[in-house]
């Protein structure tokens, strides 16, 4: 694969069957619905939620995803190469490398980056444009899901001119802009629609202009005490979730166990507190 790649999606040939989502779910093993701490709604991103539909009123159902912009503030917010963005186009998370900062999320103008709070290890979740598929020459999962060809794949200079092509074709159709065309220096998800797009952040003040100066410039200005008192209320946040599960897991442990012989139940307690 030597040209960029990129995602169109169609928000008027999509029926909200929900197909993509549940294709991504079983590609990454998602399991079910986890809302996340400030979500919303449940149609919303979030952990377990890689990609979602968001229903419109008109009919009109829109797909939510990280955009894959081609210069992604999330990246140049991560001051440990965690997030890179990949020559073939994916925006990809090593989370070896997470230290669990969440500047990313942050960054990010279309607040797509969720925090994995059920995790003890940091955890940064979004959609990868599904670059181990494309690694081995495959598309995305959802794209080959969906039945309607709502949203797909290609070069990205293909699915450019595809979209361009098809506002020419229905200018009474479709509002006349290609969404992550031009946007924060262009993105690597494309989208085009007969409703706009704003509520999705492609809002109108967001500019054509690529964040990742504009990040730093911001981040540089955060007080080194600000940072530390970031990280120091994440240690304390993972400490006390933790502490919080194995306290409910030993909870339900003892309602279910028959009871044993008192040694055992020692050496158990024993063990409990060496894991915490
Ligand atoms: S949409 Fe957000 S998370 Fe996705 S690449 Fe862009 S800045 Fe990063
Ligand atoms: S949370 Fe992880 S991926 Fe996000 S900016 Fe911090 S280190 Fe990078
Ligand atoms: S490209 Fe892959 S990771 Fe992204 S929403 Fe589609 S299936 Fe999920």
């Amino acid at each position: 694969m030597s040209e960029p790649m990129a995602i169109l999606t169609d928000v008027t040939r999509c029926t909200g069957c929900e197909k993509c989502v549940d294709a991504c779910k079983v590609e990454y093993e998602l399991g079910d619905d986890r809302p996340w701490r400030g979500q919303g709604a449940i149609d919303d991103l979030s952990a377990s939620r890689f990609t979602t539909i968001v229903n419109k009123p008109g009919n009109h159902h829109v797909r939510q995803q990280c955009r894959h912009c081609l210069e992604p503030a999330c990246a140049s917010a991560c001051i440990v190469g965690a997030l890179q963005k990949t020559p073939e186009g994916p925006v990809i998370y090593d989370a070896k490398k997470c230290m669990g900062c969440r500047y990313c999320l942050m960054a990010c103008p279309f607040d797509i980056p969720r925090y994995d709070w059920d995790r003890a290890v940091p955890y940064v979740r979004k959609c990868t444009m599904c670059y181990d598929r494309l690694k081995e020459g495959g598309i995305p999962a959802c794209v080959e899901a969906c039945p309607e060809e709502a949203t797909i794949f290609g070069t990205r200079a293909e699915m450019l001119a595809l979209a361009k092509q098809r506002l020419s074709d229905n200018p009474d159709l479709y509002v006349q802009q290609v969404y992550g065309e031009h946007e924060v220096g262009g993105t690597s998800v494309l989208m085009i629609a007969s409703i706009p797009l704003g509520f999705l952040a492609w809002k109108d003040n967001l500019g054509n202009q690529p964040l990742p100066d504009l990040t730093w410039a911001s981040l540089k200005k955060v007080p080194g005490i600000a940072l530390g008192v970031g990280g120091l209320m994440t240690g304390v946040y993972w400490i006390v979730g933790r502490r919080m599960k194995l306290a409910a897991e030993s909870a339900e442990a003892c309602n279910t166990i028959e009871p044993t012989d008192p040694a055992d139940n020692q050496q158990q307690e024993s063990e409990s507190n060496h894991d915490q």
